[in-house]
């Protein structure tokens, strides 16, 4: 039977009301040929949607290629040669760090890869990794080869942190309690901020804390964090972070990815690091000399000239975040995230399936992950996007995330996908 929900006029009307004004008509919408002209989009947490702003500050950069050649690393309307430097701040203020603890470079994995370099430097009775359990693939394979490169078997150095039989998430007592129990033997904690699976915000403050309280590194992956939730990486103590561009921060496919380094290793000339010729200061770089001249900022991690196409779509992105601000965007996500978990709430009642995400807004941000009961998700998601226009996205085995971005998601959309769910779910029982 399909459920009572809010008339589609109500969620017209909460869109028309709320303080905060959808930034939508600043995005492409995909198109769709259907009840309605365009997608409900849900997956801004795998890849954003793109900024109108985004083809014009591209061309820019091709025409400046085409019009000046090598000369556009000096003249170039944003000249090349710095232009890492023009993310930095915006970058920083997103992640609440220092600007100078920020590096945009690389993508995140192998951004992963070279701050383990430096970070993950196991002895014989302190070598352990914690991650937890639900990791994204990538992080598991970048932990498990650091493991092998230092001569480890993964299996004995890479600790999965599983949440309590019966539950979705971890627990941060347990990670705790785990981190005290063999304080002397991890070497390296690295979670996600914002779980890609299940959507959970981990208190990445009391985890940080419980990590050095073991004479551990913590590092946080923000894949998921990063544009979504307010971050205060900086005061919290975090050792070192990661992210990519292209989630929350809709910066294109494979745009430049983020580093985040604490204040307190910039100045610890011991760290191992792989350099190249942007690892030395900006005044030595053409000096041509044979031995690096380290600053003193992140930028001693980044190795190669930047990126300028990965790079000019995140530069335009950090502008709309710096324009919407960090706080407004989290209160709109909080009320469009409760929405639609009032929504799913009426579709899921006696049915066997479940939202798997915290239900405390502290403890998510903009994603609600449903679990279905012998359900081929990727089939539903086929039909939630064949029939209905819905793209949210399967993840195996039993996931279906949706993400209302409250940069561009509307109460609207998610009116949309609350009737697909209700009415596919009729179709299967
Ligand atoms: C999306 C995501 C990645 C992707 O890594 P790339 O290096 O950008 O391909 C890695 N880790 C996590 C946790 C992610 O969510």
């Amino acid at each position: 039977m399909t459920r009572q929900l809010p008339s589609e006029h109500s969620a017209l009307d909460a869109d028309r009301k709320d303080e905060f004004r959808s930034r939508q008509d600043e995005f492409h919408l995909l198109p769709h040929d259907g009840a309605y002209p365009t997608i409900a989009y849900f997956a801004g947490n795998s890849l954003g949607l793109q900024p109108k702003v985004t083809a014009g500050r591209m061309a820019q950069e091709l025409d400046d290629w085409a019009t000046l050649g090598v000369e556009g690393h000096l003249e170039a309307k944003r000249p090349w040669i710095d232009y890492h430097t023009y993310l930095r701040e915006p970058a920083a203020r997103l992640v609440g760090a220092l600007p100078q603890e920020v590096v945009m470079m690389n993508s995140l994995t192998v951004n992963l890869h070279l701050l383990m370099i430096s970070f993950y430097r196991p002895t014989a009775e302190r070598n352990l990794i914690i991650i937890e359990d639900s990791a994204f693939p990538s992080d598991s394979y970048a932990v498990r080869s650091q493991a092998a490169l230092h001569g480890f078997d993964p299996d004995d150095v890479v600790v999965r942190l599983k949440p309590r039989e019966g539950e979705f998430v971890l627990r941060t007592e347990d990670i705790e309690r785990y981190l005290t129990d063999n304080a002397s033997k991890v070497a390296l904690v690295l979670l996600g901020g914002v779980n890609y699976y299940t959507g959970e915000l981990i208190d990445i403050e009391t985890i940080t804390a419980a990590g050095h309280a073991a004479g551990a590194i913590v590092a946080i992956d923000l894949a998921h964090a990063a544009g979504n939730v307010p971050l205060k990486l900086h005061d919290w103590g975090v050792d070192w972070a990661a992210w990519c561009s292209y989630k929350y921060l809709n910066s294109a496919p494979g745009a430049t990815a983020g580093a985040f380094i604490h204040e307190r290793h910039l100045g610890n000339k011991e760290l191992p690091k792989l350099h190249g010729w942007w690892s030395t200061s900006r005044e030595s770089r053409f000096e041509m000399k044979p031995v690096v001249e380290e600053p003193h900022s992140a930028d001693s991690w980044s190795v190669s000239n930047p990126p300028i196409l990965a790079m000019a779509p995140v530069l335009a992105s950090l502008e709309m975040f710096d324009s919407a601000g960090m706080d407004a965007l989290r209160e709109k996500s909080i009320r469009l995230t409760a929405y639609l978990e009032s929504l799913f709430d009426v579709v899921c009642a006696d049915r066997p399936m479940r939202v798997i995400t915290p239900r405390d807004p502290e403890r998510r941000g903009a994603q609600l992950s449903l679990q279905l009961d012998n359900t081929d998700v990727n089939a539903f998601t086929n039909r939630l996007r064949r029939e209905f226009g819905v793209i949210a996205d399967a993840r195996q085995p039993d996931v279906i995330r949706f993400a209302p971005v409250p940069m561009y998601s509307t109460y609207h959309d998610c009116w949309r996908a609350a009737v697909a769910l209700d009415q596919i779910i009729d179709t299967l029982q």
